[in-house]
């Protein structure tokens, strides 16, 4: 699904990722690992074109989102990305946080197809080849009630249909990280990209959450998560990748890298967070 090839990412003269490359395929559950300063986060804010990479190629589906030309909102709705701080939209409410990105994309498509065949029916005008138009089957309207509809079928999942009329600031931690999960889900995603979904969680609350991630994944969701939890990644991680100083020193299923880790330095951090 994302072939990430020699990728390589600097701030200034600062080379935070030195070349990663690997693959994910579609199902898998990749648990990164690693000392902090490592690049994990840019790592992922690289998949998902929140920095553009100094150097590399990352493929997704085909098509390499690192190239500064496609159009890489194409490419990002199809990936879900969850933050350690939430990052939910306090001025807005949880289902209009919910709702925001989907119905956002979706009009805009709409107002696309509008266009495209705006120009259609000029060009057949002038033309004997009448160019078929785009079927428009939907309004704005529709559009909302759907995303509405859907919200709310992915609150009930985590039984917090009653606070789709709050705002954030009146949630718990995990509350909010719960609906920042399912806000990541109503895109329908290929891929969720997590960075350190617990890390900002009071300790009571990490379960709800790492139990939420570990229902998507047992779903068959394609996820790439960084975390601290090392029980959660051993138990949920199809492969683990130890990160250094911006390169990937390991990877390996949970049980090998765990229980036999081949590096010294993957040696050296295990021993100080397990
Ligand atoms: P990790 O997530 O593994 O803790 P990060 O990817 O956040 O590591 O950071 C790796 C290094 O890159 C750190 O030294 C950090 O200070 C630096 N860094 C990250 N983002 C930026 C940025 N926007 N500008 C400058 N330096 C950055
Ligand atoms: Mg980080």
């Amino acid at each position: 699904m994302i072939d990430v090839i020699d990728l390589k990412k600097s701030f200034g003269k600062l080379e935070v990722l030195k070349g990663i490359t690997t693959t994910i395929k579609e199902g898998e559950k990749v648990a990164i690992i690693g000392p902090s300063g490592s690049g994990k986060s840019t790592f992922l804010r690289c998949l998902n074109c929140l920095e553009d990479p100094t150097s590399g190629s990352i493929i997704f589906e085909g098509v390499d989102i690192a190239d500064m030309r496609v159009d890489i909102n194409i490419h990002r709705r199809h990936m879900g990305m969850v933050f350690q701080q939430f990052n939910l939209f306090n001025n807005k409410t949880v289902i209009e946080n919910i709702m925001l990105a989907p119905v956002y994309l979706a009009i805009h498509d709409l107002r696309m197809k509008k266009l495209q065949n705006f120009f259609i029916r000029i060009k057949n005008a002038f033309s004997k080849h009448k160019t078929p138009l785009y079927e428009i089957d939907t309004t704005p309207q529709k559009i909302k009630e759907e995303a509405r509809e859907n919200a709310l079928r992915l609150l009930r999942r985590i039984g917090l249909e009653e606070k789709a009329d709050v705002y954030p600031s009146t949630l718990s931690g995990g509350q909010k990280q719960r609906i920042a999960i399912i806000r990541a889900m109503a895109m329908n995603p290929k891929v969720i990209l997590f960075d350190e979904p617990t890390s900002a969680l009071d300790p009571e609350m990490v379960g709800e959450v790492l139990d939420l991630i570990k229902q998507l994944a047992d779903e068959g969701m394609t996820m790439v998560i960084v975390t601290h939890e090392m029980g959660f990644a051993r138990e949920v991680a199809t492969r683990v990748i130890f990160m250094d100083e911006g390169r990937i020193v390991e990877e390996n299923t949970p049980q090998e890298l765990f229980n036999n880790p081949q590096h010294p330095r993957t040696r050296e951090f295990l021993s100080k967070v397990l």
